[in-house]
């Protein structure tokens, strides 16, 4: 346990309020009762979720591709957090990359089936199958067994008092906390509550993303995707990366990029490379349960702390497209870190936690340029051509000698920092291959097809 000035420090009987059960609320709840644990310190913590995790639909969905990605499923497992099989809708054990020139399948490095696909809720609106858990509901119920109250509701207030933060919700909830735990996500009115608090906080900057279910039976997605996650990159405007993601009786399909919209989606949707992943007469709209527009970070907050409040997640710092839910995991295990081990003053969150946030920025900086560098892919056949027939050779060699496949697998799950990639690009061995490729693809011409 810590000492700072104001003596913003916990000890036995302290109460924290988490602003959001999704997985930075409760990865923020769970370390901060483990190590509290640790030093012997008994506090109490109420996490605060508006949504119902147990329901279908968007009452209970937290909009996402549903992809655990391998680094994070590492990480839970080195704290003895296993995912149940009823909280994974598919294993993923490769990724099928289309271009419009073809499509490849590119093996889990080491063949490891270390990839999960969920659903944050309990499934797409009119599921009817009960045997499914939701992936939140699950890591609210490890905090629950830690200890920690789950209270259904929404904050609407939120005002600073001398010796504490008085939080008030839609059901007169009206409380007092010793610390607040920002993980509200991207909701801008939520967001907007911290303002007062925070008086230099500047909100994360977003962009519009779409995510759609598609109810097929599970014979056809066995058939059409396996426990392959296909990804495209096509010249379509506006969109960094294309996704259809098998999960038990569903295919989610995202897109993520800069403002989507219906006329991207269908553009998207219609292109033939996406079509030929379904069945003939397939109409995608009669098999589509649910679709939404939700919003994602393209810009990181600033300053997300100060005296008892700090902000986790989507709400302060992710990951630039990919492995959101890990960047939920650092930031809340370090803000639960700092609070237990230092202290909750805004000078402990700028020592111990802004590090955190900053690592993600660099990297995210890293990451935007690696984005760019797709884009320009994505319009250049003679590039997409040299990139495809390097990956089918890769393929048939062994594991240690497919630099290409692994740099695009960390790219598309999220499973690298950037910064690693990009040291593994600009190996001058990768380049050279890929210029070679470049000239055997453009004099082959033709687009090689593997499955
Ligand atoms: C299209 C798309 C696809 C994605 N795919 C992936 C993926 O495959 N894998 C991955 O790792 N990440 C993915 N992400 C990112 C991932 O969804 C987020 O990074 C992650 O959900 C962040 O977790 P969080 O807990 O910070 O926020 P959230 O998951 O948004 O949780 C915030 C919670 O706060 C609650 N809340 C908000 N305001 C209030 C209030 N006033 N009172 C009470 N409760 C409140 C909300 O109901 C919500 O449950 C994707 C994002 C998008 C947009």
């Amino acid at each position: 346990m810590g000492y700072n000035v104001n003596n913003l420090v916990l000890h036995d009987g302290s109460t924290i309020g988490v602003i959001g059960g999704g997985p930075a609320g409760s990865f923020f709840s769970y370390f901060a009762l483990d190590f509290a644990q640790q030093q012997g310190i008994k506090i109490n913590i109420d996490i605060i979720e508006a949504k119902d995790f147990n329901c279908t639909g968007p009452r209970g969905c937290n909009h996402c591709g549903g992809i655990v990605s391998e680094s994070l499923i590492q990480m839970l497992s080195t704290e003895g957090i296993e995912l149940p099989s009823t909280v994974i809708r598919r294993g993923i054990k490769s990724y099928t990359l289309h271009f419009e020139q073809g499509g490849t399948v590119i093996e889990t490095p080491f063949r490891e089936q270390r990839i999960a696909s969920m659903f944050r809720g309990i499934g797409p609106l009119g599921d009817d199958n009960k045997d499914q858990e939701s992936f939140d509901n699950y890591l609210l119920e490890l905090c629950r067994k830690k200890g920690a109250q789950f209270i259904q509701d929404t904050v609407i207030e939120m005002n600073r008092v001398t010796d504490g933060i008085v939080v008030k919700t839609r059901n007169e909830l009206i409380k007092k906390y010793d610390l607040v735990v920002g993980a509200a996500g991207l909701n801008a009115r939520t967001l907007a509550l911290f303002n007062p608090l925070i008086s230099d906080f500047k909100p994360p900057e977003t962009t519009k993303t779409y995510v759609a279910e598609l109810k097929l039976d599970r014979q056809i997605i066995d058939q059409y995707f396996g426990n392959s996650m296909h990804v495209f990159l096509l010249n379509i405007p506006n969109i960094k990366f294309g996704a259809l993601i098998p999960k038990g009786q569903y295919v989610t399909s995202v897109l993520l990029g800069s403002n989507i919209d219906l006329e991207i989606v269908n553009k998207f949707l219609l292109a033939e490379t996406v079509k030929n992943c379904f069945p003939p007469d397939i109409d995608i709209n009669e098999i589509m349960p649910c679709q939404c527009y939700p919003r994602i970070n393209v810009v990181n907050a600033k300053t997300a702390y100060a005296d008892r409040v700090v902000l986790i997640g989507d709400s302060s710092s992710s990951k630039l497209y990919k492995n959101g839910i890990g960047a939920a995991y650092i930031t809340g295990k370090a803000a639960a870190a700092t609070a237990v081990f230092n202290g909750f003053s805004k000078a402990d969150f700028q020592q111990h936690f802004q590090p955190v946030c900053t690592t993600l920025d660099k990297d995210n900086r890293i990451g935007k340029f690696i984005f760019s560098v797709t884009s320009i892919i994505q319009k250049a056949s003679f590039l997409k051509r040299g990139i495809l027939n390097m990956v089918i050779k890769e393929q048939q060699k062994s594991s240690l000698k497919r630099e290409m496949s692994y740099v695009l697998w960390d790219t598309f799950t999220g499973s690298a920092p950037y910064s690693n990639i990009l040291k593994r690009v600009l190996h001058p061995g990768l380049i050279f291959n890929l210029v070679w490729n470049i000239m055997v693809g453009n004099i082959k011409k033709q687009g090689p097809v593997e499955n």
